[in-house]
Protein backbone atom coordinates (compact mmCIF):
# COMPACT_ATOMS: atom_id res chain seq x y z
CA UNK A 1 0.00 0.00 0.00
CA UNK A 2 1.25 3.48 -0.93
CA UNK A 3 0.85 5.95 1.96
CA UNK A 4 1.30 9.63 1.94
CA UNK A 5 1.91 10.66 5.83
CA UNK A 6 1.80 14.73 5.88
CA UNK A 7 2.78 16.32 9.46
CA UNK A 8 5.41 14.23 11.18
CA UNK A 9 5.40 15.84 14.45
CA UNK A 10 5.12 14.56 18.35
CA UNK A 11 2.09 12.27 17.36
CA UNK A 12 2.32 11.87 13.34
CA UNK A 13 6.30 10.95 13.52
CA UNK A 14 5.30 7.48 15.29
CA UNK A 15 2.23 6.91 13.35
CA UNK A 16 4.53 7.48 10.08
CA UNK A 17 6.74 4.99 11.59
CA UNK A 18 4.30 2.42 12.17
CA UNK A 19 2.75 2.36 9.10
CA UNK A 20 6.43 1.64 7.27
CA UNK A 21 6.86 -0.53 10.14
CA UNK A 22 3.64 -2.36 8.55
CA UNK A 23 5.69 -2.65 5.58
CA UNK A 24 3.70 -0.24 3.68
CA UNK A 25 5.55 2.44 1.41
CA UNK A 26 5.42 5.75 3.08
CA UNK A 27 5.82 9.53 1.27
CA UNK A 28 6.34 11.51 4.13
CA UNK A 29 6.08 15.34 4.59
CA UNK A 30 6.96 18.29 6.95
CA UNK A 31 7.83 21.52 6.76
CA UNK A 32 10.10 20.72 9.67
CA UNK A 33 13.53 19.40 8.25
CA UNK A 34 13.54 17.16 11.57
CA UNK A 35 10.91 15.55 11.59
CA UNK A 36 11.37 14.62 8.01
CA UNK A 37 14.98 12.94 9.16
CA UNK A 38 13.39 11.35 12.18
CA UNK A 39 10.84 9.65 9.46
CA UNK A 40 13.44 8.71 6.93
CA UNK A 41 15.30 7.04 10.22
CA UNK A 42 11.92 5.09 10.84
CA UNK A 43 11.53 3.73 6.87
CA UNK A 44 9.53 6.64 5.43
CA UNK A 45 10.49 7.87 2.10
CA UNK A 46 11.43 11.96 3.00
CA UNK A 47 9.24 14.02 -0.19
CA UNK A 48 10.16 17.48 -1.09
CA UNK A 49 6.32 19.09 -0.74
CA UNK A 50 3.01 17.87 -0.25
CA UNK A 51 2.41 17.74 -4.20
CA UNK A 52 4.92 15.52 -4.20
CA UNK A 53 4.42 13.25 -1.41
CA UNK A 54 0.31 12.53 -2.55
CA UNK A 55 0.86 12.12 -6.32
CA UNK A 56 0.85 8.50 -6.66
CA UNK A 57 -0.74 7.69 -2.73
CA UNK A 58 -3.54 5.18 -2.39
CA UNK A 59 -4.21 6.98 1.20
CA UNK A 60 -2.92 9.78 2.74
CA UNK A 61 -2.77 10.89 5.90
CA UNK A 62 -2.83 14.33 7.80
CA UNK A 63 -1.83 14.86 11.23
CA UNK A 64 -1.60 18.85 11.58
CA UNK A 65 -1.95 21.15 14.60
CA UNK A 66 -5.14 22.88 13.73
CA UNK A 67 -8.40 23.75 11.37
CA UNK A 68 -6.71 26.14 9.57
CA UNK A 69 -3.57 23.98 8.79
CA UNK A 70 -5.81 21.16 7.81
CA UNK A 71 -7.97 23.37 5.20
CA UNK A 72 -4.87 25.22 3.60
CA UNK A 73 -3.08 22.07 3.16
CA UNK A 74 -6.25 19.90 1.76
CA UNK A 75 -6.97 22.85 -0.28
CA UNK A 76 -4.22 24.02 -2.10
CA UNK A 77 -1.69 20.78 -2.04
CA UNK A 78 -3.65 17.63 -1.50
CA UNK A 79 -6.72 18.06 -3.52
CA UNK A 80 -5.15 19.06 -6.38
CA UNK A 81 -2.57 16.51 -6.72
CA UNK A 82 -3.96 13.65 -5.34
CA UNK A 83 -5.57 10.86 -7.66
CA UNK A 84 -8.92 10.89 -7.16
CA UNK A 85 -8.80 6.79 -6.67
CA UNK A 86 -6.60 8.56 -2.72
CA UNK A 87 -8.73 7.81 0.38
CA UNK A 88 -8.16 10.75 2.46
CA UNK A 89 -7.89 10.51 5.89
CA UNK A 90 -7.40 13.63 8.55
CA UNK A 91 -6.22 12.55 12.17
CA UNK A 92 -6.16 15.81 13.58
CA UNK A 93 -8.00 17.06 16.10
CA UNK A 94 -9.72 20.12 14.54
CA UNK A 95 -13.36 22.12 15.11
CA UNK A 96 -16.26 19.93 13.66
CA UNK A 97 -16.76 22.79 11.06
CA UNK A 98 -13.70 22.23 9.33
CA UNK A 99 -14.06 19.07 8.79
CA UNK A 100 -17.16 19.21 7.41
CA UNK A 101 -15.76 22.01 5.24
CA UNK A 102 -13.02 19.91 4.02
CA UNK A 103 -15.55 16.73 3.58
CA UNK A 104 -17.44 18.77 1.33
CA UNK A 105 -14.90 19.98 -0.93
CA UNK A 106 -13.13 16.92 -0.85
CA UNK A 107 -16.24 14.77 -1.89
CA UNK A 108 -17.23 17.47 -4.32
CA UNK A 109 -14.11 16.81 -5.95
CA UNK A 110 -14.50 12.80 -6.02
CA UNK A 111 -12.54 11.80 -2.94
CA UNK A 112 -13.79 9.76 0.04
CA UNK A 113 -12.68 11.79 2.86
CA UNK A 114 -12.67 10.89 6.85
CA UNK A 115 -12.05 12.88 9.62
CA UNK A 116 -9.93 10.50 12.48
CA UNK A 117 -9.26 12.07 15.35
CA UNK A 118 -7.31 9.84 17.92
CA UNK A 119 -7.42 9.44 21.30
CA UNK A 120 -4.20 8.66 23.42
CA UNK A 121 -0.93 10.18 23.79
CA UNK A 122 2.63 9.84 22.25
CA UNK A 123 3.26 6.77 23.54
CA UNK A 124 0.10 5.08 22.08
CA UNK A 125 0.94 7.03 19.21
CA UNK A 126 4.74 5.20 19.12
CA UNK A 127 3.07 2.14 20.04
CA UNK A 128 0.41 1.96 17.39
CA UNK A 129 -2.23 1.49 20.12
CA UNK A 130 -4.29 4.73 19.41
CA UNK A 131 -8.14 4.57 19.42
CA UNK A 132 -9.74 6.50 16.23
CA UNK A 133 -13.10 7.75 16.05
CA UNK A 134 -14.06 8.06 12.45
CA UNK A 135 -16.70 10.26 10.73
CA UNK A 136 -16.99 8.69 6.86
CA UNK A 137 -19.52 7.36 4.69
CA UNK A 138 -20.30 4.08 5.68
CA UNK A 139 -19.47 2.39 2.41
CA UNK A 140 -15.67 3.76 2.90
CA UNK A 141 -15.20 2.40 7.10
CA UNK A 142 -13.80 -1.09 5.53
CA UNK A 143 -10.73 1.03 3.98
CA UNK A 144 -10.62 3.30 6.47
CA UNK A 145 -10.39 0.71 9.43
CA UNK A 146 -7.90 -0.82 7.29
CA UNK A 147 -5.40 1.95 6.11
CA UNK A 148 -5.56 2.94 10.32
CA UNK A 149 -4.88 -0.67 11.17
CA UNK A 150 -0.94 -0.76 12.14
CA UNK A 151 -1.77 2.46 13.78
CA UNK A 152 -4.79 1.38 16.35
CA UNK A 153 -5.86 -1.15 18.97
CA UNK A 154 -9.36 0.21 18.29
CA UNK A 155 -11.35 1.75 15.39
CA UNK A 156 -14.73 2.96 15.81
CA UNK A 157 -17.05 4.29 13.37
CA UNK A 158 -19.06 7.49 14.98
CA UNK A 159 -21.43 8.37 12.00
CA UNK A 160 -20.58 11.16 9.12
CA UNK A 161 -18.15 13.20 8.40
CA UNK A 162 -17.76 15.35 11.18
CA UNK A 163 -18.91 12.82 13.42
CA UNK A 164 -15.31 11.70 14.42
CA UNK A 165 -14.51 15.31 15.71
CA UNK A 166 -17.47 15.87 17.59
CA UNK A 167 -16.89 12.31 19.46
CA UNK A 168 -13.67 13.40 20.22
CA UNK A 169 -14.59 16.74 22.03
CA UNK A 170 -17.68 15.35 23.70
CA UNK A 171 -14.86 12.64 25.19
CA UNK A 172 -12.23 15.34 26.15
CA UNK A 173 -15.02 17.49 27.18
CA UNK A 174 -16.16 15.16 30.13
CA UNK A 175 -11.99 14.26 30.68
CA UNK A 176 -11.90 17.83 31.38
CA UNK A 177 -15.07 18.39 33.36
CA UNK A 178 -14.05 14.99 35.21
CA UNK A 179 -10.58 15.88 36.39
CA UNK A 180 -11.46 19.25 37.98
CA UNK A 181 -13.94 17.25 39.72
CA UNK A 182 -11.53 14.76 41.03
CA UNK A 183 -9.04 17.56 41.70
CA UNK A 184 -11.38 20.08 43.97
CA UNK A 185 -12.50 16.24 45.96
CA UNK A 186 -9.39 15.42 46.68
CA UNK A 187 -8.13 19.46 47.44
CA UNK A 188 -11.49 19.19 49.78
CA UNK A 189 -10.93 15.29 51.48
CA UNK A 190 -7.24 16.85 52.38
CA UNK A 191 -8.89 20.36 54.25
CA UNK A 192 -11.59 17.85 56.09
CA UNK A 193 -8.41 15.73 57.45
CA UNK A 194 -8.94 12.90 55.02
CA UNK A 195 -5.97 10.84 53.71
CA UNK A 196 -6.36 11.46 49.94
CA UNK A 197 -4.53 8.00 49.34
CA UNK A 198 -7.33 6.48 51.27
CA UNK A 199 -9.85 9.01 49.62
CA UNK A 200 -8.21 6.93 46.25
CA UNK A 201 -8.97 3.72 47.63
CA UNK A 202 -12.69 4.21 48.45
CA UNK A 203 -13.43 6.40 45.37
CA UNK A 204 -12.16 4.15 43.21
CA UNK A 205 -14.03 1.08 44.40
CA UNK A 206 -17.11 3.79 44.71
CA UNK A 207 -19.53 5.57 42.64
CA UNK A 208 -17.18 8.39 42.05
CA UNK A 209 -15.18 6.19 40.31
CA UNK A 210 -13.54 7.77 36.58
CA UNK A 211 -10.78 7.47 34.30
CA UNK A 212 -9.22 10.29 36.25
CA UNK A 213 -9.31 8.47 39.25
CA UNK A 214 -8.08 5.60 37.82
CA UNK A 215 -5.82 6.18 35.70
CA UNK A 216 -3.99 9.79 36.19
CA UNK A 217 -4.86 10.46 40.09
CA UNK A 218 -3.51 13.73 40.59
CA UNK A 219 -2.48 13.20 44.21
CA UNK A 220 1.00 11.30 43.70
CA UNK A 221 1.27 7.25 45.26
CA UNK A 222 -1.93 5.24 44.85
CA UNK A 223 -1.27 5.37 40.80
CA UNK A 224 2.35 4.26 40.00
CA UNK A 225 1.78 5.37 36.11
CA UNK A 226 0.34 8.68 37.00
CA UNK A 227 1.66 11.83 35.62
CA UNK A 228 1.50 12.88 39.65
CA UNK A 229 4.06 10.54 40.52
CA UNK A 230 6.73 12.50 38.24
CA UNK A 231 6.16 16.20 38.99
CA UNK A 232 2.97 16.42 36.70
CA UNK A 233 5.62 16.01 33.47
CA UNK A 234 4.27 14.59 30.33
CA UNK A 235 0.76 12.84 30.28
CA UNK A 236 -1.94 15.04 28.37
CA UNK A 237 -0.71 18.18 28.41
CA UNK A 238 -2.96 21.37 29.60
CA UNK A 239 -2.22 23.32 26.53
CA UNK A 240 -3.90 20.24 24.15
CA UNK A 241 -6.72 19.84 27.03
CA UNK A 242 -7.30 23.16 26.88
CA UNK A 243 -7.47 23.16 22.82
CA UNK A 244 -9.93 20.69 22.83
CA UNK A 245 -12.13 22.36 25.56
CA UNK A 246 -11.96 25.45 23.71
CA UNK A 247 -13.02 23.45 20.28
CA UNK A 248 -16.05 21.85 22.33
CA UNK A 249 -16.71 25.60 23.40
CA UNK A 250 -16.93 26.38 19.83
CA UNK A 251 -19.04 23.32 18.79
CA UNK A 252 -21.77 24.04 21.67
CA UNK A 253 -22.21 27.67 20.46
CA UNK A 254 -22.62 26.92 16.63
CA UNK A 255 -24.91 23.87 18.00
CA UNK A 256 -26.90 25.71 20.71
CA UNK A 257 -26.16 23.11 23.07
CA UNK A 258 -25.81 24.01 26.98
CA UNK A 259 -22.46 23.38 28.21
CA UNK A 260 -22.15 25.21 31.66
CA UNK A 261 -19.37 22.80 33.13
CA UNK A 262 -17.53 22.93 29.65
CA UNK A 263 -17.19 26.50 29.76
CA UNK A 264 -16.36 26.39 33.88
CA UNK A 265 -13.73 23.73 32.96
CA UNK A 266 -12.86 25.87 30.14
CA UNK A 267 -11.77 28.52 32.30
CA UNK A 268 -10.15 27.06 34.84
CA UNK A 269 -7.63 25.46 32.52
CA UNK A 270 -7.15 28.59 30.42
CA UNK A 271 -6.20 30.32 34.07
CA UNK A 272 -3.57 27.49 34.79
CA UNK A 273 -2.31 27.90 31.37
CA UNK A 274 -2.07 31.45 31.98
CA UNK A 275 -0.30 31.08 35.01
CA UNK A 276 2.36 29.49 33.32
CA UNK A 277 1.64 25.65 33.30
CA UNK A 278 0.67 24.83 29.96
CA UNK A 279 3.28 22.15 29.48
CA UNK A 280 2.04 20.31 32.68
CA UNK A 281 -0.34 17.50 32.88
CA UNK A 282 -3.70 18.72 33.42
CA UNK A 283 -3.91 16.63 36.60
CA UNK A 284 -1.61 19.60 38.15
CA UNK A 285 -4.67 22.15 38.12
CA UNK A 286 -4.96 19.87 41.82
CA UNK A 287 -1.96 22.33 42.86
CA UNK A 288 -4.19 25.42 41.72
CA UNK A 289 -6.97 24.27 43.37
CA UNK A 290 -5.04 23.99 46.68
CA UNK A 291 -3.59 27.13 45.97
CA UNK A 292 -0.15 25.57 46.29
CA UNK A 293 1.22 26.41 42.51
CA UNK A 294 4.94 26.52 44.00
CA UNK A 295 4.77 22.26 44.35
CA UNK A 296 4.92 22.36 40.16
CA UNK A 297 8.07 24.12 40.04
CA UNK A 298 10.17 22.32 41.51
P1 LIG B 1 2.98 18.78 16.58
O1 LIG B 1 2.96 20.26 16.60
O2 LIG B 1 4.06 18.04 17.29
O3 LIG B 1 2.99 18.28 15.04
C1 LIG B 1 2.37 18.91 13.97
C2 LIG B 1 3.31 18.84 12.79
O4 LIG B 1 2.67 19.39 11.64
C3 LIG B 1 4.60 19.65 13.00
O5 LIG B 1 5.74 18.81 12.84
C4 LIG B 1 4.53 20.73 11.91
O6 LIG B 1 5.80 21.07 11.37
C5 LIG B 1 3.65 20.05 10.88
N1 LIG B 1 3.02 20.96 9.94
C6 LIG B 1 2.35 22.12 10.19
N2 LIG B 1 1.91 22.67 9.05
C7 LIG B 1 2.29 21.83 8.04
C8 LIG B 1 2.15 21.87 6.64
N3 LIG B 1 1.52 22.86 6.02
N4 LIG B 1 2.68 20.85 5.92
C9 LIG B 1 3.34 19.84 6.54
N5 LIG B 1 3.53 19.77 7.86
C10 LIG B 1 3.00 20.76 8.62
O7 LIG B 1 1.55 18.31 17.11
P2 LIG B 1 1.12 16.86 17.63
O8 LIG B 1 1.29 16.76 19.09
O9 LIG B 1 1.74 15.83 16.75
O10 LIG B 1 -0.46 16.92 17.36
C11 LIG B 1 -1.02 16.80 16.07
C12 LIG B 1 -2.53 16.74 16.20
O11 LIG B 1 -2.90 15.63 17.02
C13 LIG B 1 -3.14 17.99 16.86
O12 LIG B 1 -4.35 18.29 16.19
C14 LIG B 1 -3.39 17.53 18.30
O13 LIG B 1 -4.44 18.24 18.91
C15 LIG B 1 -3.74 16.07 18.09
N6 LIG B 1 -3.49 15.20 19.26
C16 LIG B 1 -2.34 15.31 19.98
C17 LIG B 1 -2.12 14.48 21.07
C18 LIG B 1 -0.84 14.59 21.89
O14 LIG B 1 -0.77 13.98 22.98
N7 LIG B 1 0.21 15.26 21.41
C19 LIG B 1 -3.07 13.52 21.43
C20 LIG B 1 -4.23 13.41 20.66
C21 LIG B 1 -4.42 14.26 19.58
Amino acid sequence: MRVAFIGLGNMGGGMAANQAKAGRQVAAFDLSAQALERAQGAGCSPAPSVAQAVKDAQVVITMLPAGPHVRKVYAEDILPNAPKSALLIDCSTIDVESARAVAEQASAQGFRFADAPVSGGTAAADAGTLAFMVGCDEADFPEVEAAIGPMSRAVIRAGDHGAGQAAKICNNMVLGISMIGVCEAVAMAEKLGLDPERFFEIASKSSGQCWSISNYYPWPGPVETAPSNRGYAGGFATAMMLKDLKLAQQAAAAAGAATPMGAQAEGLYALFDRLGYGTKDFSGILQMLRGRLEELDG
